[in-house]
């Protein structure tokens, strides 16, 4: 038996609780892994409180992130004690996923975790961090350089724009982290941005273009602030689209791309093959602040998540939130 977070849903009800499992529910992929930590991310917000269209089978045991020792592996390449990150692939989507003492998963799923790392600072990066790193490796690949201008990071005390800012910021660019939380600004200074912007300088309809100022954008909010982003970026510059805590809309013109080159790059870190995972992971195991990512960080046991769940949606958690699925 087994603890995990289940959601369920009979005739529209549904319902969210922790409850025990037996290992014979679980599916029948070829690895099974003993989570040790797992992660509250956005996505996992929005099906834990029924909020979007997550969840494709019920019931779910939701949980896109986890870390933790394999217990028992049919599949080449793991072996019983190898320790291992998951993140995405449908887990908590379509697969029951991390949000438990237990998951059983796909092999080719798996990313080693780096010798660099524990567990518990695997789920601290988790979802929202690798994804944050795979907006700043593309900023990489087109070529945007510390002295090329300011980036601008969005929903900056999220998790995504908390670990890019801390990337960034290590990297040696001059990060302007753009939040509604007012009372965040040292906060978002200590784990790396030069300046505070409010957010409501990008999130209410703008003009085509405006005056130019960033060589490169993290974006994970979408809608209006995506659309402003785009429209300051400067000639040649780079814009990451990554999420949608705004909105899913763009509500914009072409005008920044044809008048000013400027590119739009989409991220997507469910469905990513497994080379650029590895590619994230190693980078940020290596480049990652330790004292920054703890700033960054706060633990909850799986009991809390629930809660922690409708607090994230409601914009009451700064940074990344670890789960502890033993405590
Ligand atoms: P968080 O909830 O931790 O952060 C989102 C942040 O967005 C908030 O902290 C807030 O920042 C800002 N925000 C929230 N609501 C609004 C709003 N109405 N208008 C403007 N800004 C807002 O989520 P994550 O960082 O985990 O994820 C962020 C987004 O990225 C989500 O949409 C998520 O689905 C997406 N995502 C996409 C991935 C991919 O593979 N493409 C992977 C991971 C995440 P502040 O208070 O500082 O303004």
């Amino acid at each position: 038996m087994f603890k995990a977070i289940v959601l369920d849903r009979h005739d529209e009800q549904f319902s969210a609780s922790l409850r025990d499992l037996e290992e014979h529910e679980l599916s029948d992929f070829d690895v099974t892994l003993r989570v040790e930590y797992s992660s509250l991310n956005y996505k996992d917000a929005l099906a834990i409180t029924n909020r979007g269209p997550v969840v494709r089978r019920w019931p779910m045991v939701p949980g896109i992130d986890g870390a933790g020792v394999v217990e028992h592996s049919a599949h080449p390449e793991f072996s019983a004690g190898d320790r291992v990150i998951l993140n995405g692939w449908g887990a908590g989507e379509q697969h029951w996923g991390c949000l438990a003492e237990r998951a059983r998963l796909k092999g080719e799923w798996l990313v080693p975790l780096p010798e660099e790392l524990d567990t518990r600072t695997a789920m601290a990066v988790g979802t929202a961090g690798y994804t944050a790193m795979l907006c700043v490796q593309a900023l990489e690949r087109h070529r945007v350089r510390p002295d090329d201008g300011e980036i601008l990071v969005t929903g900056a005390s999220g998790g995504v724009g908390s670990v890019a800012i801390s990337v960034l910021a290590g990297r040696g660019f001059r990060v302007v982290a753009s939040t509604g939380r007012a009372a965040e600004a040292d906060y978002l200074k200590r784990i790396g941005a030069a300046e505070v912007i409010d957010r409501a300088l990008l999130s209410a309809p703008g003009k085509p273009l405006g005056k130019e100022r960033w060589a490169g954008v993290v974006d994970s909010v979408g809608s209006h602030t995506l659309v402003n982003a785009c429209a300051t970026t400067r000639y040649g510059g780079v814009v990451t689209a990554c999420g949608l805590a705004q909105g899913m809309d763009l509500p914009g013109t072409v005008a920044p791309f044809i008048l000013r080159g400027v590119s739009l790059v989409g991220i997507d870190s469910v469905m990513a093959p497994h080379a650029v995972r590895l590619g994230a992971w190693q980078q940020l195991s290596r480049e990652l602040d330790r004292e920054r990512l703890a700033a960054i960080t706060h633990e909850i046991p799986l009991a809390a998540t629930l809660d922690a769940a409708a607090s994230l949606l409601a914009g009451g958690v700064r940074g990344r939130t670890v789960v502890n699925t033993r405590a």
